[in-house]
């Protein structure tokens, strides 16, 4: 390692002890064993190194929201002991590259995608592809579409979808907390909303446990509300540039 290196890495090491920690103690709070949730770091614009020294640090899970710069480091990063998710929206033209890394995809919003998925999942001959349905908790009652994701009355439909095609596994339901709406500003209220929607989800299949919730800002709420999966970027590997 170089010096630069060393110091990132104790940089990142200093930032994954203070999101531990919170993890932990949320937890407590909640009455929950602390492995119940999984700890997804979010390395959109940073580079493959840094992905490579979380790797070095134990993280387990990352996770991109841009084909474009994910693959590649996907590829640089591609004999570590790595689990890759995918939570950014996605076109169907990035979806044949997205299922040679991704073993989650926590954004699927529509039937469309599905499709897409399962085609691409059966052409490269790979394991089942872990699909969340991406909940937009702004679009309730017709409220704004600030948020990806489907209305809350469409998430059933969506789920029953993916659970019957070919290639994929229905593994749950993930959120951003709104930025509009009568949720906005609230994520504690936003998120248990998620969880009565995971609920009903889990009710019509069982095995669809996932519940992807919580960011920097909001992963106590989540945790509160009982995501099993927080993605963190900010409070891990900095803030980044305003540009993207
Ligand atoms: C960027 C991003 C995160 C992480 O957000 P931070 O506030 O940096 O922790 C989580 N989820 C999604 C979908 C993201 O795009």
């Amino acid at each position: 390692m170089t010096e630069g290196q060393r110091a990132r890495y104790e940089e990142l090491g200093t930032n994954l002890d203070v999101v531990e920690r919170r993890i932990v103690d949320a937890c407590a709070a909640a009455g929950r064993p602390r492995g119940e949730v999984t700890l997804i770091v979010v390395t959109k614009t940073y580079p493959a190194e840094d992905t490579a020294l979380l790797a070095g640090l134990g993280v387990t899970d990352v996770a991109e929201n841009r084909d474009q710069d994910a693959a590649p480091k996907a590829e640089q990063c591609r004999n570590l002991p790595l689990d890759w998710h995918f939570v950014g929206q996605l076109q169907t033209n990035k979806v044949r590259s997205v299922v040679r890394y991704a073993n989650h995809v926590h954004s699927v919003d529509r039937p469309r995608l599905v499709e897409s998925l399962s085609a691409a999942v059966l052409k490269a001959e790979r394991p089942e592809l872990g699909c969340l349905v991406q909940v937009a908790l702004d679009k309730e009652h017709g409220e704004g579409e600030h948020r990806a994701g489907v209305a809350p009355e469409d998430v059933a439909e969506l789920a029953d979808a993916i659970a019957d095609t070919p290639g994929l596994r229905l593994d749950g339901v993930m959120t951003v907390a709104p930025l509009a709406g009568p949720l906005a500003g609230d994520p504690a209220r936003a998120f248990d909303r998620l969880a009565e929607i995971a609920t009903a989800v889990r009710a019509a299949h069982p095995a669809a446990t996932m519940v992807s919730a919580g960011m920097s800002g909001d992963l106590e709420q989540a945790i509160a509300a009982g995501a099993t999966h927080v993605r963190v970027g900010t409070a891990v590997l900095g803030v980044r540039s305003p540009l993207r």
